[in-house]
C-alpha cells in the first residue's frame, strides 16, 4: 500500500485504527469512501451540511454510455456507466434508488402563447402533449439509464460504513496541513480540532477552490443551476424518457431545461444556470424565485400532466468546474498523500463510480487500472513557474 493510513486524532474516530480521511460526502467522496473501504481502508469522511446535500443530492441522475466518447472523459464515462450497473446488483439499486434504463428524446418545444399546447403525438410518449415542434431519440434503454442521485449518494455512503467500517464525521474542512519541510501531509482542520491523516482526498466539489492547497495549484469554480420535482396527480402514466429540450419562452428566450421523470412517480426538471458567487456551504445556496416560475412554465409547456401539479421541491446547486473542463483525480503535485477528485461539471453523478474505484487502487497499488488518469492529473497545472514559486 502506498499510502500508510494513521489513526486520527481528537474528533475520536476510530481511535487506535488506520484511517484516510476523505472530505465532502458528495457523490464523489462517497463513492472514493466506498471503493476504499472495498481496498481495506478505514475512512473517515467529512462534510460541514451532510452526506448528498449539495449538488449530489439535487442533480438529474441521467447517466449515459457514451455521450462524452471523443472527450477526454470517454474511458471514465464507459467504465463508469457499467460500473453503475454492477453497483445497482451490489446494493440494491432498483429499490434502493431507483436505478433503471430509460430512452432519452431530443425535443424542440415553443411556449404557446395562448392556452392550448399542440396535442400529443402519435410518435412520443401520450404525456409529451405540449407544443411540441419537433422530436428525435438520442438515446435507447442500451445506452441510458438512472438513478436518484441523492438516494445512491445515501446508499453508497451508508454501505461504506455498515460494510467497510467508514465513519461520517459533521463538520468544516478548514485546511489540510502539510509539513513545509517534507511536503506531507499531517492531517485536516476539521472545526477547531486536528485530524491526524497520512492520506486525505479533497473531494468537495467547487468548494475546492476554497482551499489554499488547492489554489497553489489551479482554480475551481462553481456554475449554479436550478431544479424542481413535480408530483404529477395519481394514476397519470408517466413514461421512462428522459428530455433534452430546446424551449422558446414566449417572451422568444431560447434555453435548454431537461426533464426526468423517476420511477417514484416524480418529475424532475431543471435548467437555468448562471455564474454567481459560491455561498460558504451548500445549506446557503437559495434558488432565484423567476428560475422556479420558468421552469414550471417549461414543464406545464412539455406535458398538460405537469402544468399546475404539485411541486415538491425548488432547489438549486453549483456544477464544479475545472479551468480546462476536464476532472482532476489524482495526486497532488506539492503535498505528499494528497489526492483532489472534482471539476466533473455536469456528468458527476455518471462518473463517480469509475472516480472512487480509480482513485482508490491509486492510493492502494500506486496505480490504476479501472480508468487510466492520465488525462485528470491534477499536476497538468504545474507550471513551472508555480513549481519554482511554491513547490520547491
Ligand atoms: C442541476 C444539475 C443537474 C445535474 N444532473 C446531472 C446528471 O443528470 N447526471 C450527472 O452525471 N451529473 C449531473 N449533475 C452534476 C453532478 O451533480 C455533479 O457533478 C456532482 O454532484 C459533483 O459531486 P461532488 O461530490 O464533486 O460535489 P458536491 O455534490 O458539491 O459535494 C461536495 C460536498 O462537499 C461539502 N463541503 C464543501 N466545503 C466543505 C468544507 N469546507 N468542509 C466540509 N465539507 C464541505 C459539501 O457540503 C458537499 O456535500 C448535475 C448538476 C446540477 C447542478
Amino acid at each position: 500500500m502506498a499510502a500508510a493510513i494513521c489513526s486520527s486524532g481528537s474528533t475520536g474516530a476510530g481511535s487506535g485504527t488506520s484511517r484516510a480521511v476523505v472530505c465532502g460526502a458528495g457523490v464523489i467522496g462517497s463513492c472514493t469512501a466506498y471503493f476504499l473501504g472495498k481496498r481495506g481502508v478505514k475512512v473517515t469522511v467529512v462534510d460541514s451540511c451532510g452526506v448528498a446535500t449539495a449538488a449530489s443530492g439535487k442533480a438529474g441522475g441521467f447517466l449515459a454510455l457514451d455521450w462524452c466518447d471523443g472527450s477526454p472523459v470517454g474511458n471514465l464515462a464507459r467504465a463508469s456507466f457499467a460500473l453503475h450497473r454492477q453497483l445497482a446488483d451490489e446494493l440494491g439499486g432498483e429499490t434502493n434508488y431507483g436505478y433503471r434504463r430509460l430512452d432519452a428524446l431530443s425535443v424542440t418545444v415553443k411556449e404557446p402563447t395562448g392556452t392550448a399546447g399542440a396535442g400529443a403525438s402519435a410518435s412520443l410518449p401520450s404525456w409529451i402533449d405540449g407544443a411540441i415542434r419537433k422530436s428525435s431519440s438520442i438515446g435507447s434503454q442500451a445506452t441510458t439509464a438512472q438513478v436518484h442521485p441523492q438516494l445512491f449518494t445515501r446508499t453508497v455512503m451508508s454501505r461504506a460504513e455498515s460494510d467497510f467500517g467508514a465513519e461520517f464525521l459533521k463538520g468544516t474542512v478548514r485546511e489540510i496541513r502539510v509539513d513545509p519541510e517534507t511536503a506531507q501531509v499531517s492531517g485536516v482542520v476539521v472545526d477547531d480540532k486536528f485530524v491526524e491523516a497520512e492520506t486525505v482526498v479533497i473531494a468537495l466539489g467547487p468548494w475546492c477552490g476554497k482551499l489554499k492547497l488547492v489554489t497553489d495549484l489551479t482554480s475551481i469554480s462553481g456554475l449554479k443551476a436550478h431544479s424542481i420535482i413535480l408530483q404529477p396527480r395519481e394514476g397519470r402514466d408517466i413514461s421512462p424518457h428522459a428530455l433534452f429540450l430546446s424551449f422558446t419562452s414566449r417572451e422568444g428566450e431560447t434555453m435548454d431545461p431537461e426533464v426526468y421523470p423517476r420511477p417514484t412517480g416524480e418529475v424532475y426538471v431543471c435548467g437555468m444556470s448562471e455564474h454567481v458567487e459560491l455561498p460558504p456551504d451548500a445549506d446557503h445556496v437559495e434558488p432565484k424565485a423567476e428560475a422556479m416560475d420558468m421552469l414550471k412554465r417549461v414543464a406545464g409547456a412539455v406535458s398538460s400532466q405537469l402544468d399546475g401539479c404539485q411541486v415538491k421541491a425548488q432547489q438549486a446547486c453549483f456544477l464544479p468546474l475545472s479551468v480546462d473542463g476536464v476532472p482532476l483525480i489524482g495526486k497532488l503535485p506539492h503535498a505528499a498523500g494528497v489526492y483532489l477528485a472534482t471539476g466533473h461539471s455536469c456528468w458527476g453523478i455518471l462518473n463517480a463510480p469509475a472516480t472512487g474505484a480509480s482513485l482508490a487502487e491509486l492510493i492502494v497499488e500506486s496505480h490504476s487500472t479501472t480508468v487510466d488518469l492520465k488525462p485528470f492529473d491534477p499536476a497538468r497545472f504545474l507550471t513551472a513557474e508555480k513549481g519554482r514559486r511554491k513547490f520547491l
